[in-house]
């Protein structure tokens, strides 16, 4: 069989670099045709060559970056263009959509339109605009296959299984750093304790979103529309080894879930192989799961007096129109203020609930109005920040 020609959004991340390894491990599987970046222009110059991509974008919102491009990498294609050129590319059979933040809308929505699959790690795509994605997506007949390793366990329970024999989805949440921290310590804790996660490394912004608990509130509406399963049907558990990655309890009382240690790249390879299974055996990518070295597993109860984002996110997907775009933007702002040291870490749900308090939602909102809604909570947060710490 031929190889699944892949462009990547958002290369030089820490999904995008996984996602590299996968692809270098099993070069009869998979070819990149298309890589995307933002910022980090002598690692995309790296990428380039060794996997020798068709077509080369780099995002660069600032004059130096764009200048740099220019010297290093003069074939790429710079801005909003270049991640459009990336994932509509016609040689191009799957997209994972792997960027941080807001900007994979358009283009994710541009790859369905253009027929392609998208292999989807940007969760803020769905939770900004899950009607509109899961819509194109199901008139393009394109599936959304989940790279996020709580929706890769529940599609992988969901296997071979009817959606009305879905009692619910149990979601797993590792509680993050901060799992025994009283309201106090929290007040207090440093930017170094927030990105100190207990047993996933990822990128900044989602390390700090898991340790508010936020990140488990947007897997919540994620779940909501990648699997079409009412909210109150959606459940969250602390587990703290990271070892079962969510669960699907079924009518008749039985429960399945997927387990393995942690590692991104097992849902990276889920994602891009499927309907396969790929061999993870001499890849290196982890070490066996040795059941009696696991000995215990632990489950809890998620605490939400003491994780506010958590409860936000729910509240602002129960309400949504463009509530859910508010809470997106108004946590990149205030994530960005609480790394820069600006705000403390209690302020973010704070900051985030003003914002979501003064904001004026619109229903069925189209992507300029979603995107919109965004930059309004990002100028929001920014000003209140000013008033109110
Ligand atoms: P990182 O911060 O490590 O990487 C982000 C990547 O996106 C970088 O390659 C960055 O480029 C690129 N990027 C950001 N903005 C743009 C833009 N406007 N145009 C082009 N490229 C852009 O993030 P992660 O890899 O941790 O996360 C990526 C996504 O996956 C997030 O939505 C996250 O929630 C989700 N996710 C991540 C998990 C993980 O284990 N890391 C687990 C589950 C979900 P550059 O570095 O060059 O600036
Ligand atoms: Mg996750």
């Amino acid at each position: 069989t031929k190889p699944k020609r892949i462009a990547l959004l958002g290369s030089t991340g820490s999904i995008g670099r996984q996602t590299l390894d996968v692809v270098r491990r099993f070069p009869d599987h998979f070819q990149v045709v298309a890589l995307a970046a933002r910022s980090n222009i002598s690692l995309l110059a790296e990428q380039v060559r060794e996997f020798n991509p068709s077509v080369v974008a780099c995002f660069a919102d600032t004059p130096e970056l764009q200048q740099r491009v220019r010297e290093i990498l003069p074939g790429a294609m710079l801005g909003e263009q270049g991640l459009l050129a990336v994932s509509t590319h016609a040689d191009v059979d799957v997209l994972v959509a792997a960027t941080s933040g807001l900007m994979g809308l358009r283009p994710t929505l541009a790859a369905i339109g253009a027929g392609k699959t998208i292999a989807l790690a940007n969760k803020e795509t769905l939770v900004m605009a899950g009607h509109m994605v899961m819509q194109a997506a199901h008139r393009a007949n394109v599936p959304v296959l989940p790279i996020d390793s709580e929706h890769s366990a529940i599609w992988q329970c969901l296997r071979g299984e009817k959606n009305s024999d879905i009692h619910r989805l149990l979601l797993t949440a590792s509680g993050g750093p901060f799992r025994h921290a009283t309201l106090e310590q929290l007040e207090n804790v440093s930017v170094e304790q927030a990105l100190a996660h207990p047993t996933w490394r990822m990128g900044e912004k989602i390390t700090i979103d898991s340790a508010t608990l936020m990140n488990k509130g947007l897997e919540v509406l994620e779940s909501y529309w990648l699997f079409g399963v009412p909210y109150d049907q959606i459940e969250v558990v602390v587990h703290p080894e990271s070892i079962i990655h969510s669960m699907v309890e079924f009518i008749d009382g039985s429960i399945k879930m997927q387990a393995s240690l942690p590692s991104m790249h097992i849902p990276i390879m889920n994602a891009l192989a499927y309907p396969d299974r790929l061999d993870i055996a001499d890849t290196g990518f982890i070490r066996e799961l040795r059941w009696a070295d696991v000995a215990s597993l632990h489950f809890e109860a998620l605490d939400i007096a003491r994780f506010p984002c958590f409860r936000l996110a729910i509240e602002a997907g129960k309400r949504g129109g463009t509530y859910p775009c508010a809470l997106l933007g108004a946590d990149e702002e205030a994530v960005a203020l609480f790394l820069a040291g600006k705000i403390g870490f209690l302020d973010i749900a704070r900051l985030i609930e003003a914002v979501l308090e003064r904001h004026q939602s619109v229903e069925q909102p189209d992507v300029a109005t979603t995107l919109e809604a965004c930059a309004w909570a990002r100028r929001t947060a920014r000003e209140l920040s000013e008033k109110l710490m």
